[in-house]
């Protein structure tokens, strides 16, 4: 699995392993961590997963990317 950091990852599109190129993707909120929300990035056409990030509670302009 890729680990890029990605400064801002609301991008409409990112690169996606499986079509190979960028695609555009759906953003979801995944889960809710005592740490904050975790977000999933899937491609609009394969559904593969191709990010995901973590906004913090305490300081939500400081995304913590994995
Ligand atoms: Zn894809």
């Amino acid at each position: 699995m890729a680990r890029e950091t990605y400064k801002d990852f609301d991008a409409t599109e990112l690169y996606c392993p499986r079509c190979k190129r960028a695609v555009r993707v759906r953003k979801r909120l995944l889960i809710i961590l005592p740490q904050g929300e975790k977000y999933d990035y899937s491609c609009e056409h394969c559904g593969t997963t191709v990010g995901d990030k973590l906004v913090t509670m305490k300081d939500s302009a400081r995304i913590v990317l994995r």
